[in-house]
């Protein structure tokens, strides 16, 4: 059977057709956002529609489509019911591309996240496992939950937010407005602002050598690059990578999955990565190492995990 997966973000929208564990097509187009929710759709529909073409399949050949999209998702009314990123308020999703594919094709939607997660449960770094969670760890902290083998919504699709889940109590003010959030201290713009932070403090690091003496071209990447030559790289380092620690071994604890998945731009310091958490993350799981391991890797499906998740999910949804 072949699905569609479509998955939504702020920039582009991506798709794929799969059949099996074949994609036999896929495809990006701008989202264009600032023209709209109608336009956008548009644009959903027009991918849907070139991705056929290029694969030589009609509407009917495809058994459903899946739909990864930002924001907080009825998924049973089919509805995005907010979206801060797209600015969308109560917006008739799945009626509204049915309308324009002019076919009577299923359509199941959830929230992108959630839609990745399941990505790399069903095709990706977390395919051994029935119990995962994907930490993407990025602009902000995202995060999905796969619970024998399903995704773990919460009412409205509105739970799973393990970005914010505070790791110290009146800390770091967060964008959701809370203070101390995992995000606050483990997003990729977190820590951004750590590395600046002890540059300012001091001036003869090697940090400022590698950006070009400006603190504005410090990346997620710019502590990590130092961290075996500079002492204070390496300080900020084992600093993020405690924080980071400290968030994974909760959820660990709250669900005890076989794998956390770790995404995001961070995650490309890959086994750099898996090594520095390995020994704080473990002495934080309950138990310590005598309970069941939790494994750390790293994501694989990358900017694929979307739509591949959104074909996993219609898959699911039809019940195949
Ligand atoms: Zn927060």
């Amino acid at each position: 059977m072949k699905f569609i997966g479509v998955d939504l973000g702020g920039t582009n929208i991506k798709g794929g057709i799969v059949d099996g564990d074949e994609v036999l097509v896929k495809d990006e187009i701008k989202t264009g956002k600032e023209q709209g929710a109608e336009k956008v759709i548009d644009n959903i529909a027009e991918i849907i529609k070139r991705m056929l073409f290029q694969s030589g399949l009609r509407l009917s050949d495809i058994a459903a489509i899946g739909a990864g999209l930002p924001g907080m998702i009825d998924s049973l009314r089919g509805m995005v019911l907010y979206s801060n990123n797209l600015r969308w308020v109560k917006v008739d999703f799945v009626k509204s591309l049915q309308v324009r594919l002019g076919g009577p094709v299923p359509i199941f939607i959830s929230n992108d996240a959630n839609v990745a997660a399941l990505g790399e449960a069903a095709f990706g770094a977390a395919r051994a496992f029935p119990d995962s969670l994907l930490i993407t760890l990025g602009t902000g902290v995202g995060g999905g939950v796969i619970i024998g083998g399903k995704i773990f919504e919460g009412n409205m699709g509105a739970g799973a937010e393990l970005g914010h889940m505070v790791i110290k109590a009146g800390g770091c003010r967060c964008t959701c407005g809370r203070k101390g959030c995992f995000e606050a201290y483990s997003s990729a713009t977190a820590l951004i602002k750590q590395t600046k932070k002890a540059m300012l403090r001091d001036r003869n690091s090697q940090l400022w050598t590698i950006c070009g003496g400006n603190v504005d071209n410090v990346s997620g990447k710019t502590a990590f690059d130092c961290y075996y030559s500079d002492e204070t790289a390496k300080k900020v380092v084992d600093k993020y990578i405690g924080y980071l620690a400290e968030g994974l071994s909760n959820l660990a604890n709250i669900f005890r999955p076989q794998a956390i998945i770790l995404g995001g731009g961070i995650s490309k310091q890959g086994q750099l990565l898996i090594d520095l958490l390995k020994e704080p993350f473990e002495s934080g799981l309950f138990g310590t190492v005598l309970g069941p391991r939790v494994e750390l890797k790293i994501a694989e499906l990358k900017n694929d995990a979307g739509f591949l998740g959104a074909c996993a999910l219609a898959r699911q949804r039809l019940g195949q």
